[in-house]
Order: structure tokens, then C-alpha cells, then sequence
């Protein structure tokens, strides 16, 4: 069976509830507003691992009463000069290639659109893209996004990599993907021979749960790895998923043993049908005053929470300052009093 063929998904309310032995009809109102699918191969891990898988994958008909949400909780339209770009940093623009995901995962930022077919990438979308990006020469890096971009076939993403890298000014491609999460199958040696002709090229995977690293996970990682690309992995804090200290250490440890470099914990977004999702502020900063200084740093993210409106990224770090002055007193990782002399010698 190909990676990407129909029966590597489950699509229908049907065919998930007779999967996991659950009423069909929940599953039915949710799909009536948003997307469903779930490989075969994170169905799988669902039945072994349960709920912080499931509440991941499988609709909830929580997401119907969430008044609280965003319907496009970053402002992306509003930052898009054509339909597949998002153009909010200096330096920097998202180009979305996909509407196709392996999971449409439960707590999307871009749930209002993926798997949606007015979200479809077609050429003619694509090379207006390129042409913005080509015009615009502040733009230095490229994120590769969608959907998820490894849903394309090779050839496919081939031709949108090497019309990117045939833009003189554009010194870094990025490609955001779940698929190494959802569908390790999907990263083949030939996608990554493939990808490896394209350097300067990044890729930032997405896992959420140390049940997400499989060997499988591992040996897709290890594919790209290969080839010389780093690997990031950007995770959203979630409720009842990886909202704990213990949780998070485990995912971090178990990323670094696969050559993931974790880069980002994500305070989730507002988006409109994953309130049921969110923890405060607070659980994220608590977690990560138990990571730094306990943790080797090479495994830990930054905590950053993307302010609604399309405000852009903010990191949040635990206050460690307790004055400011000609002497900054502090507290180490361990809670115990410091200070430093905070002026210089003329
Ligand atoms: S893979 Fe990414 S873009 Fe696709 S549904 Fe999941 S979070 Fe959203």
C-alpha cells in the first residue's frame, strides 16, 4: 500500500466510531462544520496509548460550543497580499501549498480552513505566490506550510522547492510539517534525497506526546536527518494532552533521542472550536520554571504564545528578576537568592 493511499485514512464519522466502538452521531455534527481524518497508523496509536492521542484525532462536540474562539485567531487574511501568502514578519512569509492534512488534529489554528476545498492550492495560486515573494525582496525566509506540505506528491513539492530556491534573495526554505507525527510512512529515503538537493532547508515537525515517538516516528526523522536537514519540533500546550511538567520532560527527552531539536511550546491559539483545549498562561510558564535549568538546554523550547489579531509570536520566560538596579538580584532555577553588579567600570 502506497504511504498516501485512500486506505491509509479514516475519513467518515462512520468509520472512526466503529474503529474505536463510539456512537456515531457526535462524530456527525462535528463533521457537518469541520474535517475529519485520521491515519490508519495514529488510529493505531490512539488504541494502544488512549486519551491523549484520542483527544487529538477524534471530533468532540465541544468544538460546537466554544464561544470564546477566533474564527481566524492570527489575522492571517489580513496579513495574505495573495491567497497562498501570509506576509507578517520583516524578513519572513508562510506559503501555504496544501489544504490536505494526514489528521486534521482537533486543535488546529487554521481549522476554520483546512481540509476545506476553498483553502485548494492550485498553480495558478502558487505561481502568484512565488511572483509576491519574488517582488519582495526583504523576504530572506520561507516557511513551506498548508495543510501539510509532505501531503504533496515528491514531484509535486519538488517543483514548488526549486521555484522558491530560484529566487535569488530567499537564503532559507522551511517546511512546517505533522507527517513525521501522523504518517512516518510518508518520509521515504527518495522524498528526503529529494528535499537534501535544496539546502539551506529546515523542517519543524510537530509532535504534542511522547506516545507520538515511535520507532517509526524515529526512523523518518532519522531519513531527514540523513540528509543533512535540522530538524525543530513545535508543540502546542494542551489540556488534558501535555499540560504537566512530567509529560513535557518526556516529549523533550524522547525528541532530542530522535535529533529533534525542540524550538517552540506553544500557548494555543484562540481559534474558534478549541477552547476546550486551552490552559492558562500560568500552567505553560509553571512548566517551563520545572524544565530550564533542570533540563539540558538543547531540549528546551522556547514557551511563546501568538497574539490574537496577528500581533505576532511573544515569548513568555518565568520571572526570574527580583531587582533591577546597579545590582540585579535574581533566583536561580532552584528558587535560591542571587545577585550580579549591574554597571560598568569606566
Ligand atoms: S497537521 Fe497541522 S495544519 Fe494540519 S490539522 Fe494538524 S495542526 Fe492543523
Amino acid at each position: 500500500m502506497s504511504p498516501i493511499s485512500a486506505e491509509t485514512f479514516l475519513t467518515t464519522p462512520e468509520a472512526v466510531a466503529q474503529a474505536l466502538n463510539i456512537p456515531v452521531e457526535p462524530l456527525r455534527a462535528v463533521h457537518v462544520v469541520y474535517p475529519l481524518r485520521i491515519s490508519t497508523y495514529y488510529l493505531n496509536l490512539i488504541q494502544q496509548h488512549g486519551l491523549p492521542l484520542w483527544k487529538q484525532a477524534v471530533p468532540d462536540l465541544s468544538e460546537l460550543t466554544d464561544t470564546v474562539g477566533l474564527t481566524d485567531s492570527l489575522g492571517e487574511e489580513s496579513f495574505s497580499p495573495v491567497p497562498c501568502v501570509v506576509h507578517k514578519y520583516p524578513d519572513r512569509a508562510l506559503l501555504l501549498v496544501s489544504n490536505q492534512c494526514a489528521m486534521y488534529c482537533r486543535f488546529c489554528t487554521r481549522k476554520r480552513k483546512v481540509g476545506k476545498p476553498e483553502m485548494a492550492v492550485d498553480d495558478a495560486a502558487l505561481t502568484q505566490g512565488f511572483q509576491y515573494l519574488s517582488n519582495t525582496q526583504c523576504i530572506s525566509d520561507v516557511l513551506i506550510s498548508g495543510g501539510d506540505p509532505l501531503m504533496l506528491n515528491t514531484a509535486r513539492l519538488e517543483w514548488i522547492i526549486r521555484s522558491l530556491r530560484a529566487i535569488p534573495h530567499i537564503v532559507t526554505i522551511r517546511i512546517g510539517t505533522r507527517v513525521p507525527c501522523t504518517l512516518p510512512l510518508r518520509v521515504t529515503p527518495k522524498l528526503a534525497a529529494m528535499l537534501k538537493k535544496y539546502h539551506p532547508l529546515y523542517i519543524n515537525t510537530h509532535f504534542n506526546h511522547p506516545a507520538e515517538i515511535t520507532p517509526e516516528a524515529q526512523q523518518a526523522c532519522t531519513y531527514l536527518a540523513e540528509a543533512g536537514i535540522p530538524l525543530g519540533c513545535q508543540t502546542v500546550l494542551l489540556r488534558g494532552i501535555n499540560d504537566s511538567p512530567a509529560i513535557i520532560k518526556e516529549l523533550l527527552y524522547s525528541l532530542i533521542r530522535i535529533r529533534v531539536k525542540p524550538y517552540y511550546l506553544f500557548q494555543a491559539d484562540q481559534a474558534k472550536g478549541t477552547a476546550h483545549f486551552r490552559t492558562t498562561v500560568d500552567t505553560g510558564l509553571s512548566i517551563m520554571r520545572e524544565l530550564i535549568g533542570h533540563v539540558t538546554g538543547m531540549a528546551i523550547p522556547t514557551f511563546a504564545l501568538d497574539a490574537p489579531g496577528g500581533g505576532g509570536k511573544i515569548p513568555l520566560t518565568p520571572e526570574y528578576i527580583t531587582h533591577k538596579g546597579d545590582t540585579l538580584e535574581f533566583t536561580n532555577y532552584k528558587g535560591e537568592p542571587y545577585s550580579y553588579p549591574n554597571w560598568i567600570v569606566s
